[in-house]
Protein backbone atom coordinates (compact mmCIF):
# COMPACT_ATOMS: atom_id res chain seq x y z
CA UNK A 1 0.00 0.00 0.00
CA UNK A 2 1.21 3.50 -1.07
CA UNK A 3 1.88 5.84 1.72
CA UNK A 4 -0.67 8.72 2.04
CA UNK A 5 1.88 11.21 1.61
CA UNK A 6 3.18 10.12 -1.55
CA UNK A 7 0.20 11.36 -3.44
CA UNK A 8 1.82 14.60 -3.25
CA UNK A 9 4.34 15.83 -5.42
CA UNK A 10 7.69 18.27 -4.15
CA UNK A 11 9.11 20.52 -6.77
CA UNK A 12 12.52 21.11 -7.14
CA UNK A 13 13.03 22.84 -4.54
CA UNK A 14 12.34 20.07 -2.39
CA UNK A 15 9.22 21.54 -1.32
CA UNK A 16 5.61 19.88 -0.90
CA UNK A 17 3.46 21.16 -3.61
CA UNK A 18 -0.12 20.98 -2.74
CA UNK A 19 -2.71 21.23 -5.89
CA UNK A 20 0.06 23.29 -7.77
CA UNK A 21 1.02 25.56 -5.03
CA UNK A 22 4.19 25.35 -2.96
CA UNK A 23 3.37 24.87 0.51
CA UNK A 24 6.21 26.84 1.76
CA UNK A 25 4.50 29.92 -0.27
CA UNK A 26 1.02 29.27 1.42
CA UNK A 27 3.02 29.60 5.02
CA UNK A 28 4.71 32.93 4.03
CA UNK A 29 1.81 34.45 2.30
CA UNK A 30 -1.05 33.22 5.07
CA UNK A 31 1.05 31.37 8.15
CA UNK A 32 0.41 29.03 10.05
CA UNK A 33 -1.08 26.56 11.64
CA UNK A 34 -3.25 26.98 8.24
CA UNK A 35 -5.77 24.64 6.68
CA UNK A 36 -5.29 23.86 3.27
CA UNK A 37 -7.36 22.33 1.09
CA UNK A 38 -6.98 20.79 -2.71
CA UNK A 39 -10.23 21.43 -4.00
CA UNK A 40 -9.68 18.89 -6.92
CA UNK A 41 -10.06 16.13 -4.81
CA UNK A 42 -12.99 17.61 -2.67
CA UNK A 43 -14.28 17.31 -6.27
CA UNK A 44 -13.02 13.89 -7.88
CA UNK A 45 -14.30 12.56 -4.65
CA UNK A 46 -18.14 13.95 -5.24
CA UNK A 47 -18.25 12.76 -8.65
CA UNK A 48 -16.60 9.66 -8.25
CA UNK A 49 -20.21 8.88 -5.67
CA UNK A 50 -22.09 10.36 -7.96
CA UNK A 51 -21.22 8.82 -11.02
CA UNK A 52 -21.44 5.37 -9.37
CA UNK A 53 -24.69 5.93 -9.68
CA UNK A 54 -25.81 6.55 -12.71
CA UNK A 55 -23.28 4.28 -14.34
CA UNK A 56 -25.33 1.60 -12.32
CA UNK A 57 -28.45 3.07 -13.33
CA UNK A 58 -30.23 3.36 -10.25
CA UNK A 59 -31.80 6.59 -8.25
CA UNK A 60 -29.37 7.84 -5.88
CA UNK A 61 -28.81 10.80 -3.98
CA UNK A 62 -25.59 11.83 -2.81
CA UNK A 63 -25.91 13.97 0.63
CA UNK A 64 -22.87 15.47 2.35
CA UNK A 65 -22.61 15.81 5.68
CA UNK A 66 -21.31 19.07 6.33
CA UNK A 67 -20.07 18.27 10.00
CA UNK A 68 -16.77 17.43 8.55
CA UNK A 69 -16.19 20.51 7.18
CA UNK A 70 -18.68 23.07 6.74
CA UNK A 71 -17.70 26.58 5.51
CA UNK A 72 -19.48 28.94 2.91
CA UNK A 73 -16.89 28.08 0.66
CA UNK A 74 -16.79 24.47 0.61
CA UNK A 75 -20.77 24.17 0.41
CA UNK A 76 -20.15 26.65 -2.70
CA UNK A 77 -18.24 23.63 -4.33
CA UNK A 78 -20.73 20.62 -2.88
CA UNK A 79 -23.37 22.51 -4.71
CA UNK A 80 -21.98 22.96 -7.89
CA UNK A 81 -21.14 19.13 -7.58
CA UNK A 82 -24.60 18.61 -7.81
CA UNK A 83 -24.64 17.22 -4.27
CA UNK A 84 -27.35 17.73 -1.19
CA UNK A 85 -25.78 18.33 2.70
CA UNK A 86 -26.93 17.46 5.93
CA UNK A 87 -26.81 19.61 8.43
CA UNK A 88 -27.36 18.75 12.13
CA UNK A 89 -27.80 22.35 13.81
CA UNK A 90 -28.78 25.92 13.49
CA UNK A 91 -25.35 27.07 12.49
CA UNK A 92 -24.71 24.08 9.69
CA UNK A 93 -28.43 24.82 8.24
CA UNK A 94 -27.11 29.19 8.46
CA UNK A 95 -23.90 27.98 7.00
CA UNK A 96 -25.93 26.39 3.96
CA UNK A 97 -28.34 28.70 3.23
CA UNK A 98 -25.60 31.07 2.96
CA UNK A 99 -23.47 29.37 0.74
CA UNK A 100 -26.70 29.24 -1.76
CA UNK A 101 -27.77 26.13 -1.01
CA UNK A 102 -31.46 25.67 -2.21
CA UNK A 103 -33.80 24.52 0.94
CA UNK A 104 -35.03 21.60 -0.81
CA UNK A 105 -31.23 20.29 -1.65
CA UNK A 106 -30.93 20.53 3.04
CA UNK A 107 -31.94 17.61 5.36
CA UNK A 108 -31.73 17.99 8.99
CA UNK A 109 -30.31 15.26 11.21
CA UNK A 110 -29.75 15.20 15.21
CA UNK A 111 -30.90 13.01 18.15
CA UNK A 112 -31.95 16.27 19.91
CA UNK A 113 -33.64 18.58 17.55
CA UNK A 114 -34.88 21.62 19.68
CA UNK A 115 -37.98 23.50 18.80
CA UNK A 116 -36.01 26.39 17.21
CA UNK A 117 -33.73 24.26 15.29
CA UNK A 118 -36.93 22.41 13.63
CA UNK A 119 -38.95 25.96 13.65
CA UNK A 120 -35.99 26.84 11.53
CA UNK A 121 -36.33 24.03 9.30
CA UNK A 122 -39.39 24.87 8.42
CA UNK A 123 -39.51 27.77 8.03
CA UNK A 124 -36.98 27.72 4.96
CA UNK A 125 -38.91 24.36 4.28
CA UNK A 126 -35.87 21.88 4.22
CA UNK A 127 -36.36 19.19 1.76
CA UNK A 128 -36.38 16.33 4.67
CA UNK A 129 -35.68 15.71 8.55
CA UNK A 130 -34.33 12.42 9.45
CA UNK A 131 -36.57 12.23 12.74
CA UNK A 132 -34.48 10.48 15.77
CA UNK A 133 -37.05 9.75 18.16
CA UNK A 134 -40.64 9.75 19.62
CA UNK A 135 -40.49 13.62 21.46
CA UNK A 136 -39.18 14.62 17.96
CA UNK A 137 -42.49 13.22 16.05
CA UNK A 138 -44.61 15.00 18.36
CA UNK A 139 -42.68 18.70 18.15
CA UNK A 140 -42.50 18.29 14.62
CA UNK A 141 -45.97 17.74 14.37
CA UNK A 142 -47.27 20.25 16.71
CA UNK A 143 -45.06 23.17 15.13
CA UNK A 144 -46.10 22.35 11.78
CA UNK A 145 -49.99 22.84 12.63
CA UNK A 146 -48.52 26.24 13.48
CA UNK A 147 -46.98 26.58 10.49
CA UNK A 148 -49.39 25.24 8.61
CA UNK A 149 -46.90 23.39 6.88
CA UNK A 150 -45.94 19.48 5.74
CA UNK A 151 -42.43 17.94 5.48
CA UNK A 152 -41.14 14.96 3.83
CA UNK A 153 -39.27 12.82 6.83
CA UNK A 154 -37.27 9.58 7.35
CA UNK A 155 -37.25 7.80 10.12
CA UNK A 156 -34.01 7.01 11.50
CA UNK A 157 -33.32 3.19 12.73
CA UNK A 158 -30.59 1.52 14.11
CA UNK A 159 -30.32 -1.99 12.89
CA UNK A 160 -28.07 -3.45 16.05
CA UNK A 161 -25.08 -3.98 14.24
CA UNK A 162 -21.47 -3.20 15.54
CA UNK A 163 -19.47 -1.56 13.10
CA UNK A 164 -16.09 -2.40 13.26
CA UNK A 165 -14.56 1.38 14.26
CA UNK A 166 -14.12 3.31 17.59
CA UNK A 167 -16.84 2.93 20.16
CA UNK A 168 -17.35 6.75 19.79
CA UNK A 169 -18.25 6.47 15.92
CA UNK A 170 -19.99 3.48 16.50
CA UNK A 171 -23.85 4.00 16.05
CA UNK A 172 -25.72 1.68 14.40
CA UNK A 173 -25.13 -0.78 18.12
CA UNK A 174 -28.54 -1.27 20.22
CA UNK A 175 -27.01 -0.06 22.97
CA UNK A 176 -26.91 3.82 20.91
CA UNK A 177 -28.34 7.12 21.66
CA UNK A 178 -29.06 7.17 18.14
CA UNK A 179 -32.93 6.69 16.24
CA UNK A 180 -35.62 3.56 16.80
CA UNK A 181 -34.12 0.36 17.27
CA UNK A 182 -35.76 -2.13 14.94
CA UNK A 183 -35.31 -4.95 17.26
CA UNK A 184 -37.00 -4.17 19.88
CA UNK A 185 -40.06 -2.73 18.36
CA UNK A 186 -39.73 0.96 18.63
CA UNK A 187 -38.92 1.28 14.99
CA UNK A 188 -42.43 -0.03 14.37
CA UNK A 189 -44.28 2.51 17.28
CA UNK A 190 -43.04 5.22 15.60
CA UNK A 191 -44.19 3.86 12.19
CA UNK A 192 -47.82 3.32 13.27
CA UNK A 193 -47.97 7.24 15.02
CA UNK A 194 -46.48 8.49 11.44
CA UNK A 195 -48.61 5.77 9.01
CA UNK A 196 -51.23 7.89 8.21
CA UNK A 197 -49.67 11.73 9.51
CA UNK A 198 -51.60 14.76 7.84
CA UNK A 199 -48.72 16.97 7.84
CA UNK A 200 -45.25 14.19 8.08
CA UNK A 201 -44.87 12.24 5.07
CA UNK A 202 -42.53 8.88 5.84
CA UNK A 203 -40.66 8.70 2.96
CA UNK A 204 -38.70 5.78 4.45
CA UNK A 205 -35.82 4.65 6.60
CA UNK A 206 -32.31 5.61 7.37
CA UNK A 207 -29.50 4.27 9.13
CA UNK A 208 -26.02 5.08 9.75
CA UNK A 209 -23.51 2.50 10.91
CA UNK A 210 -20.27 4.40 11.76
CA UNK A 211 -17.72 6.17 10.40
CA UNK A 212 -14.21 5.18 9.03
CA UNK A 213 -15.24 1.65 7.84
CA UNK A 214 -12.80 -0.16 6.17
CA UNK A 215 -15.56 -2.96 4.54
CA UNK A 216 -19.24 -3.63 3.57
CA UNK A 217 -20.71 -6.59 5.72
CA UNK A 218 -21.94 -4.40 8.27
CA UNK A 219 -23.64 -2.45 5.11
CA UNK A 220 -24.54 -4.97 3.88
CA UNK A 221 -26.04 -6.78 7.07
CA UNK A 222 -28.22 -3.49 7.81
CA UNK A 223 -29.45 -4.02 3.50
CA UNK A 224 -30.82 -6.82 4.75
CA UNK A 225 -32.15 -6.12 8.12
CA UNK A 226 -33.76 -2.56 7.29
CA UNK A 227 -35.53 -4.52 4.11
CA UNK A 228 -36.48 -7.40 6.27
CA UNK A 229 -38.15 -4.89 8.45
CA UNK A 230 -39.95 -3.05 5.29
CA UNK A 231 -41.15 -6.31 3.70
CA UNK A 232 -42.88 -6.77 7.01
CA UNK A 233 -44.49 -3.25 6.60
CA UNK A 234 -45.79 -3.48 3.31
CA UNK A 235 -47.81 -7.18 4.31
CA UNK A 236 -49.14 -5.66 7.81
CA UNK A 237 -49.64 -2.30 6.32
CA UNK A 238 -49.16 -1.96 2.51
CA UNK A 239 -46.29 0.67 3.16
CA UNK A 240 -44.00 0.74 0.35
CA UNK A 241 -40.76 2.80 1.10
CA UNK A 242 -39.52 5.51 -1.58
CA UNK A 243 -36.48 6.08 0.08
CA UNK A 244 -33.61 4.19 1.87
CA UNK A 245 -30.49 5.99 3.12
CA UNK A 246 -27.89 4.33 4.12
CA UNK A 247 -25.52 7.51 5.91
CA UNK A 248 -21.86 7.62 5.26
CA UNK A 249 -18.91 6.38 7.27
CA UNK A 250 -16.92 5.09 3.87
CA UNK A 251 -13.50 4.73 5.52
CA UNK A 252 -10.36 7.26 3.96
CA UNK A 253 -6.84 6.38 4.42
CA UNK A 254 -5.25 8.28 6.89
CA UNK A 255 -1.82 5.88 7.42
CA UNK A 256 -0.21 2.86 5.56
CA UNK A 257 -2.06 0.78 7.49
CA UNK A 258 -5.17 2.17 6.28
CA UNK A 259 -7.07 0.09 3.53
CA UNK A 260 -10.21 1.21 2.90
CA UNK A 261 -12.03 0.32 -0.69
CA UNK A 262 -12.66 2.61 -3.84
CA UNK A 263 -16.10 5.05 -3.22
CA UNK A 264 -17.31 3.54 -6.13
CA UNK A 265 -16.47 0.09 -4.84
CA UNK A 266 -19.21 0.98 -1.27
CA UNK A 267 -21.67 2.15 -3.33
CA UNK A 268 -21.50 -0.68 -5.68
CA UNK A 269 -21.94 -3.14 -2.83
CA UNK A 270 -24.89 -1.03 -1.12
CA UNK A 271 -26.60 -1.35 -4.36
CA UNK A 272 -26.26 -4.62 -5.34
CA UNK A 273 -27.24 -5.90 -1.56
CA UNK A 274 -30.27 -3.76 -2.21
CA UNK A 275 -31.14 -5.36 -5.21
CA UNK A 276 -30.37 -8.70 -3.82
CA UNK A 277 -32.94 -8.13 -0.54
CA UNK A 278 -35.53 -6.09 -2.82
CA UNK A 279 -35.35 -8.98 -5.38
CA UNK A 280 -35.69 -11.85 -2.71
CA UNK A 281 -38.32 -9.97 -0.75
CA UNK A 282 -40.61 -9.08 -3.62
CA UNK A 283 -40.42 -5.42 -3.06
CA UNK A 284 -39.81 -2.70 -5.37
CA UNK A 285 -36.14 -1.00 -5.27
CA UNK A 286 -36.52 2.63 -3.29
CA UNK A 287 -33.86 5.48 -4.00
CA UNK A 288 -30.84 4.89 -2.25
CA UNK A 289 -29.77 8.01 -0.15
CA UNK A 290 -25.83 8.02 0.83
CA UNK A 291 -24.31 10.50 3.43
CA UNK A 292 -20.40 10.74 3.02
CA UNK A 293 -18.56 13.23 5.06
CA UNK A 294 -15.34 11.74 5.80
CA UNK A 295 -14.71 10.50 2.38
CA UNK A 296 -15.58 13.73 0.74
CA UNK A 297 -13.11 16.33 2.29
CA UNK A 298 -10.98 14.31 4.59
CA UNK A 299 -7.86 13.68 2.06
CA UNK A 300 -8.34 16.99 0.41
CA UNK A 301 -6.95 18.68 3.72
CA UNK A 302 -3.36 19.07 4.46
CA UNK A 303 -2.27 21.49 7.94
CA UNK A 304 0.52 23.40 8.22
CA UNK A 305 1.95 24.12 11.28
CA UNK A 306 5.28 25.92 12.24
CA UNK A 307 7.83 23.93 14.12
CA UNK A 308 9.23 25.59 17.78
CA UNK A 309 11.19 23.87 20.49
CA UNK A 310 12.39 20.38 20.63
CA UNK A 311 13.23 18.46 23.70
CA UNK A 312 15.06 15.32 23.57
CA UNK A 313 14.87 12.75 26.91
CA UNK A 314 18.03 10.26 25.89
CA UNK A 315 17.05 6.83 25.41
CA UNK A 316 13.07 7.44 25.38
CA UNK A 317 11.69 10.20 22.99
CA UNK A 318 12.32 13.06 21.04
CA UNK A 319 9.87 15.71 21.24
CA UNK A 320 9.21 18.46 18.62
CA UNK A 321 6.25 21.23 18.99
CA UNK A 322 4.27 23.00 16.76
CA UNK A 323 2.04 25.75 16.80
CA UNK A 324 -1.28 24.42 16.96
CA UNK A 325 -2.51 20.99 18.01
CA UNK A 326 -5.57 19.84 19.99
CA UNK A 327 -7.48 23.11 19.43
CA UNK A 328 -7.29 22.81 15.53
CA UNK A 329 -7.27 18.92 15.39
CA UNK A 330 -8.81 17.18 18.23
CA UNK A 331 -9.07 13.80 16.52
CA UNK A 332 -6.03 12.34 17.82
CA UNK A 333 -6.58 13.30 21.39
CA UNK A 334 -10.55 12.47 21.37
CA UNK A 335 -10.15 8.55 19.41
CA UNK A 336 -6.49 8.44 19.26
CA UNK A 337 -6.41 9.05 15.62
CA UNK A 338 -2.86 8.08 13.22
CA UNK A 339 -2.02 10.64 10.48
CA UNK A 340 1.51 10.44 8.44
CA UNK A 341 3.46 13.82 7.91
CA UNK A 342 6.53 15.14 6.26
CA UNK A 343 8.37 18.46 6.22
CA UNK A 344 7.02 20.76 3.45
CA UNK A 345 10.31 22.58 3.31
CA UNK A 346 12.20 19.50 3.26
CA UNK A 347 10.01 16.72 1.59
CA UNK A 348 13.30 15.52 -0.47
CA UNK A 349 15.30 14.83 2.81
CA UNK A 350 16.14 11.57 3.88
CA UNK A 351 14.71 10.74 6.95
CA UNK A 352 17.13 10.15 9.93
CA UNK A 353 15.06 10.60 12.93
CA UNK A 354 11.41 9.37 14.67
CA UNK A 355 10.35 11.96 16.43
CA UNK A 356 7.03 13.15 18.44
CA UNK A 357 4.81 15.62 17.40
CA UNK A 358 3.14 17.89 20.23
CA UNK A 359 0.62 20.80 20.27
CA UNK A 360 0.88 23.90 22.68
CA UNK A 361 -1.75 23.06 24.89
CA UNK A 362 -1.49 22.53 28.59
CA UNK A 363 -2.54 19.05 28.16
CA UNK A 364 -0.21 15.69 27.84
CA UNK A 365 -2.62 14.53 25.71
CA UNK A 366 -2.24 17.40 23.42
CA UNK A 367 -0.12 14.97 20.92
CA UNK A 368 -0.54 15.21 16.97
CA UNK A 369 1.61 12.25 16.29
CA UNK A 370 3.27 9.48 18.19
CA UNK A 371 5.88 7.96 15.52
CA UNK A 372 7.12 10.04 12.83
CA UNK A 373 9.97 9.42 10.58
CA UNK A 374 11.32 12.93 9.55
CA UNK A 375 14.45 14.32 8.74
CA UNK A 376 17.20 16.54 10.56
CA UNK A 377 14.64 19.51 11.36
CA UNK A 378 15.16 22.97 13.37
CA UNK A 379 12.85 25.48 14.52
CA UNK A 380 10.97 27.58 11.64
CA UNK A 381 10.90 24.38 9.67
CA UNK A 382 7.44 23.58 8.38
CA UNK A 383 5.54 20.32 9.06
CA UNK A 384 2.78 19.24 6.85
CA UNK A 385 0.05 16.79 7.94
CA UNK A 386 -1.66 14.69 5.97
CA UNK A 387 -5.62 14.08 5.34
CA UNK A 388 -7.39 16.93 8.44
CA UNK A 389 -9.61 18.01 6.04
CA UNK A 390 -13.03 15.93 7.93
CA UNK A 391 -13.35 16.52 11.69
CA UNK A 392 -10.76 18.71 11.82
CA UNK A 393 -11.50 22.55 11.38
CA UNK A 394 -14.99 21.55 12.13
CA UNK A 395 -14.00 20.22 15.54
CA UNK A 396 -11.20 23.35 16.14
CA UNK A 397 -12.34 24.85 19.60
CA UNK A 398 -10.85 27.83 21.39
CA UNK A 399 -8.77 25.84 24.31
CA UNK A 400 -6.50 27.95 25.92
CA UNK A 401 -8.20 30.98 23.66
CA UNK A 402 -6.04 30.02 20.98
CA UNK A 403 -7.41 31.79 17.31
CA UNK A 404 -8.70 29.33 15.21
CA UNK A 405 -6.59 28.88 12.18
CA UNK A 406 -6.92 30.32 8.23
CA UNK A 407 -8.09 27.83 5.76
CA UNK A 408 -7.27 28.24 2.46
CA UNK A 409 -8.18 26.49 -0.80
CA UNK A 410 -5.96 25.70 -3.60
CA UNK A 411 -7.10 24.55 -7.37
CA UNK A 412 -4.45 24.30 -10.30
CA UNK A 413 -2.39 26.90 -9.18
CA UNK A 414 -4.45 28.94 -7.53
CA UNK A 415 -4.74 29.86 -3.73
CA UNK A 416 -7.74 31.56 -2.13
CA UNK A 417 -8.11 32.06 1.88
CA UNK A 418 -11.96 31.17 2.63
CA UNK A 419 -11.79 31.32 5.97
CA UNK A 420 -9.65 34.31 7.80
CA UNK A 421 -7.81 33.41 10.63
CA UNK A 422 -9.26 34.84 14.04
CA UNK A 423 -7.62 37.66 15.93
CA UNK A 424 -7.73 37.83 19.36
CA UNK A 425 -10.39 40.10 19.33
CA UNK A 426 -11.94 37.59 17.75
CA UNK A 427 -11.78 35.29 20.57
CA UNK A 428 -12.89 37.98 23.54
CA UNK A 429 -15.44 39.29 21.23
CA UNK A 430 -18.31 37.93 23.07
CA UNK A 431 -16.78 38.83 25.98
CA UNK A 432 -18.67 40.97 28.59
CA UNK A 433 -16.64 43.49 31.37
CA UNK A 434 -18.59 42.49 35.20
CA UNK A 435 -19.31 45.78 35.91
CA UNK A 436 -19.88 44.88 40.08
C1 LIG B 1 -21.49 11.74 10.74
C2 LIG B 1 -22.60 11.27 9.89
C3 LIG B 1 -22.39 11.02 8.53
C4 LIG B 1 -21.05 11.14 7.87
O1 LIG B 1 -20.14 10.21 8.34
P1 LIG B 1 -18.69 10.10 7.65
O2 LIG B 1 -18.01 9.04 8.41
O3 LIG B 1 -18.04 11.42 7.78
O4 LIG B 1 -18.92 9.74 6.22
C5 LIG B 1 -23.48 10.65 7.78
N1 LIG B 1 -24.71 10.52 8.33
C6 LIG B 1 -24.93 10.75 9.64
C7 LIG B 1 -26.29 10.61 10.17
C8 LIG B 1 -23.89 11.12 10.46
O5 LIG B 1 -24.12 11.34 11.75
Amino acid sequence: MQSVHEIYQVNEKGHLVIGEVDATTLVEKYGTPLYVYDINIVRNNCREFVDTFKQNKVKGRVAYASKAFSSIGVLQVIQQEGLYVDVVSKGELYTAMKAGLPPEKIHMHGNNKSRSELEMAIQHKIGCIVIDNIYEIHLLSELLDEYNQEMDVLLRVTPGIKSKTHRYIMTGNEDSKFGFNLQNGQAKKAFEILQNHPSIHLKGLHCHIGSQIFETETFVSAVQLIFEELSEWRTSYEYIAEVVNFGGGFGISYTKDDNPLARSAYVEQLIEAVQEQTNRLNIPIPEIWIEPGRSIVGDAGVTLYTIGSMKEIPGLRKYISVDGGMTDNLRPALYQAEYEAVIANKANLPNTQNVSVAGKCCESGDMLIWDLPIPQVEAEDILAVFTTGAYGYSMANHYNRFSKPAVVFVENGQDQLVIKRETYQDVVKNDLPYLK
